[in-house]
């Protein structure tokens, strides 16, 4: 936020507001400017310490925080929640993200005061619910994936990658081969892939993308080299589609001496479906809050448990849950080959308590159907819009997302960017922009299963009259968006790269008396 000359916030870049503060989509304002740091918005008496207990340390500055009411903080909050799209308003067909309905029955489950309002530090005797509920959604995790093990405690996918790394790296030092120091990551992958490998000091090669959008075993075994540590492959790969040659490459790799780690993060198109241990993964990180529905996006927290082949299970990090003769037990200190600890405590309870609620709810049969009804409800849209828009891998049938690129807006002055911002007026999120970067303009859908047809149509005949739109030569429309959205095009960039991160007082504005 940067501030005008009367303190209001403008936004940083912004072309301006499309309606300055109409009655249910105010101009809001920042905490600071509600409530003035002068006076408390609640009534304390005053007191006298008698003596000064703290040392000496007690503050002798104003504390200097907003002095707001309950009511005037909460309204503050909730009419901020409203600027934002969100699933819960409309569909939100981010792809890769996999931006499903989150079942309500989930949240209720997740506030049982047995697992909300226990404490890390608890003697174990007292949560036995507690580590039974962990016990069973590493069970399920580990037979929806056919693997020997499971690490819960990763916070989120790409901590999930971390530590699956960093097992397969202690598995190689253990055999004493720790001079491999490259992994082959293909071109198509998503970012946080090469990141943790460099993150671990490996040296990433790129392995190139085939014509068709998969991955060639071919290309794998000529980048296998005796450095070789690892491949990082997801699969059901970026591109929306299924590896076709996934056992190959995984036998490639493994005839190597290198290990298979696997991006989960699509799962949601195969679960039920297809266990990925029969493929010949070595470890692979589950999103726990994308494919089994846990609010996420904005920052929320999240869960990526890894799931461990055989020949890792040994390098499984610490805390784990194991059966003793007194009941559940929590092995929390280091034995063996076992990592230390890859985050405080045991994980994210309330994700846990969702994604087993989500589980059972659908029953094996359930989680299966709503993978298939995922790949169905992304190739309705492929197959309703591919006569307006490009695809750039036709040879596949797509699995949860549909991929277009920009060809079809060619010469039409229209950027990818443009279109999506264009779908925001229409009351959609936009979908996945320029990614995989192996597409030129890339528009990933992931509708996922939660969307009935009726959105589905909706959602594809506006695309459809958008790209019309755009091919008939309406540019404003897409160049202005959003205009009807509470900010209009925001300079990202600049954001990103200059965030104003701090609110200072405008000297203009003299201080309230005190
Ligand atoms: C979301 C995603 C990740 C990272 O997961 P986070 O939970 O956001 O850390 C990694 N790979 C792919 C393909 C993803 O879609």
């Amino acid at each position: 936020m940067s501030m005008n000359m009367q303190g209001r916030p403008t936004g940083i870049g912004t072309v301006g507001t499309a309606a300055s503060g109409s009655a249910l989509l105010p101009d809001e304002p920042l905490l600071f400017e509600i409530g003035d740091t002068g006076h408390s918005g609640v009534d304390l008496p005053e007191i006298e310490l008698p003596h000064d207990r703290l040392g000496g340390f007690q503050r002798r500055t104003a504390l200097d925080l907003a002095g707001l009411t309950e009511p005037e903080a909460m309204r503050h909050y909730v009419r901020l929640s409203r600027l934002n799209h969100s699933i819960d308003s409309g569909m939100y067909p981010l792809g890769s993200c996999t931006m499903k309905h989150n079942p309500r029955l989930n949240e209720k489950m997740a506030r049982l005061p047995g697992f909300a309002d226990i404490h890390p530090l608890q003697p174990v005797s007292t949560v036995q619910g507690a580590l039974e509920l962990m016990n069973q959604l590493a069970r399920w995790l580990m037979t929806l994936t056919n693997t020997a093990a499971v690490a819960l405690s990763p916070k989120a996918g790409a901590h999930g990658e971390l530590l699956g790394m960093m097992a397969i790296k202690a598995a190689q030092a253990a055999r004493g081969e720790g001079h491999r120091n490259t992994v082959l990551v293909p071109e198509s992958a998503h970012g946080t892939n090469p990141a943790t490998a460099a993150f671990l000091g490996y040296a990433v090669r790129p392995v190139p993308a085939r014509e068709d959008g998969t991955v060639d075993v071919e290309a794998v075994k000529a980048a296998l080299s005796p450095d070789v540590a690892a491949i990082m492959l997801t699969n059901p790969n970026t591109c929306g589609l299924f590896e076709p040659q996934v056992i190959e490459i995984a036998r490639a790799v493994h005839e190597a001496d290198a290990f298979f780690y696997c991006d989960g993060a699509n799962f949601n198109a195969i679960m039920g479906v297809v266990r990925p241990g029969d493929l010949g993964i070595d470890a692979m990180h589950i999103n726990l809050h994308k494919t089994f529905s846990t609010p996420h996006g904005g920052g929320g927290p999240g869960a990526g448990p890894v799931v461990l082949s055989a020949a890792l299970a040994p390098f499984a990090p610490v805390p784990f849950i194991r059966e003793g003769a007194g009941g559940l037990e929590l092995v929390e200190h280091e034995e063996g080959e076992a990592l230390g600890r890859i985050t405080a405590f045991h994980g994210q309870m309330g994700m846990y308590v969702r994604a087993l609620t989500y589980m059972l709810s659908h029953g094996r049969d359930g989680l299966a159907q709503a993978a298939e009804d995922a790949v169905l409800n992304a190739n309705y849209v492929k197959a309703r819009l591919e006569h307006l828009f490009s695809v750039p891998f036709p040879a596949f049938p797509a699995m949860h997302e549909a991929l277009f690129d920009d060809s079809f807006l060619e010469g039409s002055g229209v950027t990818t960017l443009d279109f999506a911002k264009a779908l925001i007026d229409e009351g959609f999120h936009p979908m996945t922009m320029y990614f995989p970067l192996v597409v030129r303009g890339a528009m990933l859908v992931e509708p996922t299963e939660s969307e009935s047809k009726q959105t589905l149509d909706r959602f594809c005949e506006v695309m459809a009259e958008l790209a019309e739109d755009a091919k008939a030569g309406n540019t404003g429309r897409f160049t202005a968006a959003p205009v009807k959205a509470p900010r209009r095009r925001l300079d990202e960039t600049r954001a990103a790269r200059q965030p104003v991160l701090k609110w200072e007082k405008p000297p203009e504005l003299p201080r309230a008396a005190e």
